[in-house]
């Protein structure tokens, strides 16, 4: 009978965010042991399942190790990532010998002393089963892609879009391609193409949208398995971040290496309209209210756009991304501009949420919300107000899995229609279904401010007059040439002007 081992250590590090990644921020966010998933699963066990699931459809024996997960932050601590990387090694040990291995990494897991974990997992993977055995990964489109990775694994599919809403497609495609091994059916080869380019691009915005129908259309014909770009992490002080194409052929290797350099300078050559275009925080408040007042037009959202709220994404705070999730310098300017409706969330705030629970819904509070990391988090708020709801467990979605921002407390600000919502689970506001919960209509706002970066597009997008992004002051800052990078390979773009010259 054939055995699949499967795992997850995975996390996206930002190596100059204030906050620290233990054993303790895993174990929050996602610690499954033996496929004890939940049901319906976490966005984080998803792809385990799937592979889980079909495993089984095709009467194969599935073992399953360490499922963990943690939301953005720092560098994993030495040992904990040493933890986590000897478990899944004793496991598979144990469960040798085994068929094929498929893996749910993130692909920009840094620790202290590892700048590419998932390469030195997939390498010490590939010791213990040999060089025959298939090895397959999916990874976050905001991987660093190392040699080590691709060395290792046998085939690796990376999402396509952003907002990551194909995260369950991406699990059954790279699921199809290992099978499709073990069953001598093709042969796997990876070529790799470095766009020598940092950068985010949203994906559901042109010219993006459409470059990502391209390498669908790739797909399935001419010996091309799958085709991938990996988007990078730019938040990251590590030799392999930044833009890189990735082709799996079936044994086709310069035809593959050439499709990826073709697609590699297409993406180098749109590199500063893919990008998200936001701006500095005040001229983002201002265009915010001239659109609320139909003054201007946000051409982005097209036929899409409802007529609710105009959406501020708080790029520089953003929980994904590696922030605190909890500076206040947009809402403190919309107090200053005497702004009267808006909802804003979510706040990390576990402090405030506890007043919250103690006084209850009704609760009159002189609250101090935000500013509790770091410089990166600005002043804390001190806000009169009541408390409007409370809940045991705030959940969010991207449409496949949930996510939990933990207990959760929303403030109606005295004098206003702002309502402001703090939680204890540090992680990104998804949907509008984060203020749903906690009885806020965001089709009643003239303002909603997310802190999330581009992946509340996908719930908002449908329902919003306009999305405006707003590079506040914070831990995830857009000026890439500002941030303090010391290892980064040379020449790459906006770091050189002409990284091919
Ligand atoms: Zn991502």
């Amino acid at each position: 009978m054939t055995r699949l081992f499967t795992a997850m250590v995975a996390t996206e590090t930002h190596t100059f965010s204030p906050l620290p990644a233990g054993f303790k921020l895993y174990e929050e966010c996602y610690m499954v042991r033996s496929g004890k998933h939940a049901e319906p699963p976490s966005v984080f066990a998803v792809p385990l399942v799937i592979f889980r699931e079909r495993a089984k459809a095709r009467g194969w024996e599935v073992v399953e190790s360490l499922a963990c997960f943690a939301q953005p932050a720092n560098r994993t601590l030495k040992h904990v990532y040493e933890a986590f990387r000897d478990e899944v090694l004793a496991d598979l040990k144990k469960a040798m010998p085994v068929d094929v291995v498929i893996l749910n990494l993130h692909g920009a897991m840094v620790a202290e002393g590892y700048d590419d974990c998932e390469g030195d997992l997939l390498m010490n993977i590939r010791k213990i089963v040999g060089p025959k055995v298939p090895i397959g990964a999916e990874l976050d489109l905001h991987c660093h892609l190392t040699q080590e990775m691709i060395e290792a694994a046998t085939a690796l599919v990376i999402y396509k879009e952003y907002p990551h809403t194909d995260i369950a497609d991406r699990a059954e495609e790279v699921f199809k391609i290992i099978a499709d091994t073990v069953d001598s059916k093709v042969k796997p080869r990876m070529s790799l193409f470095d766009c020598r380019t940092i950068g985010l691009y949203p994906t559901t915005v042109e010219p993006m949208a459409t470059f990502v129908k391209k390498m669908t259309a790739l797909e399935g014909r001419n010996g091309v398995l799958s085709v991938s770009l990996g988007h990078g992490f730019p938040w990251a002080d590590v030799r392999e971040v930044g833009t890189k194409v990735l082709i799996v052929t079936d044994d086709r290797k310069a035809e593959g290496d050439k499709l990826a350099e073709e697609l590699g300078r297409e993406v180098y050559a749109m590199r500063k309209e893919i990008e998200p275009p936001w701006l500095d925080l005040e001229p983002a408040i201002d265009r915010s209210l001239n659109i609320s007042a139909g003054k201007e037009k946000d051409s982005s959202l097209g036929i899409a756009g409802g007529n609710g709220p105009v959406v501020i994404a708080d790029i520089g705070d953003n929980a994904g991304g590696g922030a605190p999730s909890d500076s206040t310098f947009i809402l403190r300017s919309l107090l200053r501009r005497g702004i009267k409706s808006a909802a804003v969330g979510c706040f990390w705030d576990p402090g405030a949420v506890a007043l919250a629970e103690d006084v209850g819904i009704g609760g009159k509070l002189d609250l101090r919300i935000g500013g509790k990391i770091g410089l990166v988090s600005g002043d804390p708020l001190d806000l009169k107000v009541t408390v409007t709801a409370l809940v045991e467990e705030l959940t969010d979605s991207l449409g496949t899995g949930l996510t939990s921002l933990g207990r959760a407390a929303a403030f109606r600000i005295d004098g206003t229609e702002i309502d402001v919502v703090a939680n204890t689970g540090r992680s990104q506001t998804l949907s509008p279904d984060s203020f749903r919960q906690m009885g806020i209509d965001v089709m009643a706002k003239q303002l909603v401010v997310v802190k999330s970066m581009n992946h509340f597009r996908a719930g908002f997008a449908p329902v919003a007059r306009g999305i405006v992004y707003a590079a506040s002051p914070g831990a995830v800052d857009f000026n890439y040439k500002r941030l303090p990078y010391t290892k980064v390979r040379r020449p790459i773009w906006p770091l050189d002007e002409n990284p091919w010259a």
